[in-house]
């Protein structure tokens, strides 16, 4: 019998690239003849005509499933229901855009289907096409966050994937709430080959991430995989405690030698500032971490599933 490949796209307002995702990816399914081909769209709560054009798409090809969320949960949420919905003995994941291409698809099967590999994940080499600014933050966070984390974070890595079942069902066991997949993919294991490939623009639409969202999503992924902000809080309060302990052993000696002249306003002020505004910074690493346990232990869904393909 065949195996199955399961490819899983979340799609958030992708009304206008649908069509051509659909297309591509279909040719390519039929050049891998060794694989029967099943396609998950996970409609994040779009606001758009997405639904409508994947329900067109099933009416054609029977080998389209798809989940439709009550609301937008957001890419991670709509990956993880793909991944469990998904009932391939392999399993791809990949944007509805085309910037993961396709015709890769091939050459990463060849590495996966002999069993030397447990999943094929792709980076690109280059951020063409990308605001400069947003690469440079990008490059400062992932150096940031392998130096914190001891889980690999690869710059550039998409989270286009083909993975066994065995690894998909060691991700889908993993049912926290704050998800960073790149972390998550990272966290299991299991053996994985990279394959380089360079960057390519989306064909329609436009892109979800505003930098403030960019920048909320780099600060989750040092949250859910590394503890060390709160250890870079625990070192400042001890520095500053060593610091203030000199200064009253140098005060205390200064003042029996010459006397108490007053002054020293201004940098009183100043060192209660700095240690004020410290004190509020540790609070807040504090605090993040805080809101996080928060969310985790309230077990709320991670998405909420209004319809799929068995409705209709
Ligand atoms: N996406 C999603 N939910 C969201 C935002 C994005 O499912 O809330 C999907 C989107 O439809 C696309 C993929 O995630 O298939 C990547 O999004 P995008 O292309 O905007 O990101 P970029 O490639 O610019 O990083
Ligand atoms: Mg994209």
């Amino acid at each position: 019998m065949k195996k199955l490949l399961s490819i899983v796209v979340p799609c958030f307002n992708e009304e206008p690239a649908l069509k051509s995702f659909y297309e591509v990816v279909d040719k390519v399914s039929r050049e891998m003849l060794e694989l029967d081909f099943e396609f998950v769209f996970v409609d994040d709560g779009s606001r758009d005509g997405t639904l409508k054009e994947i329900e067109k798409l099933r009416e054609g090809d029977k080998r389209v499933k798809f989940v439709s969320f009550s609301r937008n949960f957001g890419k991670e949420a709509a990956l993880l229901a793909g991944l469990d919905y998904a009932n391939g003995d392999y399993v791809a994941t990949m944007d509805a855009d085309l910037q993961d291409p396709p015709a890769l698809l091939p050459e990463m099967y060849e590495a996966i289907k002999d069993g030397e590999y447990d999943c094929v994940a792709t980076r690109r080499v280059t951020r063409e096409g990308e605001p400069p600014i947003r690469s440079f933050f990008a490059r400062i966070f992932y150096r940031l966050i392998n130096k914190m984390s001891k889980i690999e974070m690869v710059d550039g890595a998409r989270d286009y994937r083909l993975m066994t079942r065995q690894m998909v069902d060691a991700i889908i066991s993993m049912r926290e709430y704050n998800r960073y997949s790149k972390g998550l993919f990272s966290f299991v294991g299991f053996k994985t080959k990279w394959i380089e490939f360079q960057n390519v623009q989306r064909v329609a639409g436009e892109t979800h991430w505003s930098f403030w969202k960019l920048f909320v999503y780099a600060i989750d992924g040092i949250c859910a995989f590394s503890t060390v902000p709160l250890v870079i809080a625990a070192v400042l309060g001890l520095i500053f405690c060593m610091l203030a302990f000199i200064l009253i052993v140098v005060i205390i000696v200064k003042t029996l030698l010459y006397g108490d002249p007053v002054g020293g306003w201004p940098s009183t002020i100043c060192v209660i500032l700095m240690v004020g505004g410290i004190q509020l910074l540790a609070l807040g690493i504090i605090g993040e971490y805080l809101a996080k346990t928060y969310l985790e232990t309230k077990h709320r869904p991670i998405y909420i599933i209004k319809s799929t393909e068995k409705d209709k």
